[in-house]
């Protein structure tokens, strides 16, 4: 089978939206998160990450983004 390459920012949301995205895409020198979509550019992941979440992130794991949501999501469920 043959894996699905976005070519543009639009069809990697697709993708992530169908929940087809397998590994992160890398437009522009931004790196998109496959699971949220979340556009990170150097300075944000040079910054903001570490070395754990940023191998979580190339490995197509999932951003520090995509757990924060989760926890909120959680918050608002007790609501
Ligand atoms: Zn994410």
């Amino acid at each position: 089978m043959e894996a699905v390459k976005p070519r543009t920012v639009e069809e990697f949301l697709k993708l992530v939206a169908k929940g087809k995205a397998k590994s992160p895409f890398f437009y522009d020198g931004d790196i998109f998160c496959p699971r949220c979509g979340e556009p990170w550019d150097r300075k944000g992941f040079m910054d903001d990450f570490s070395e754990e979440e940023y191998k979580r992130l190339v490995r197509g794991e999932g951003c520090p983004t995509c757990y924060r949501v989760k926890s909120i999501g959680l918050k608002n469920l007790r609501e």
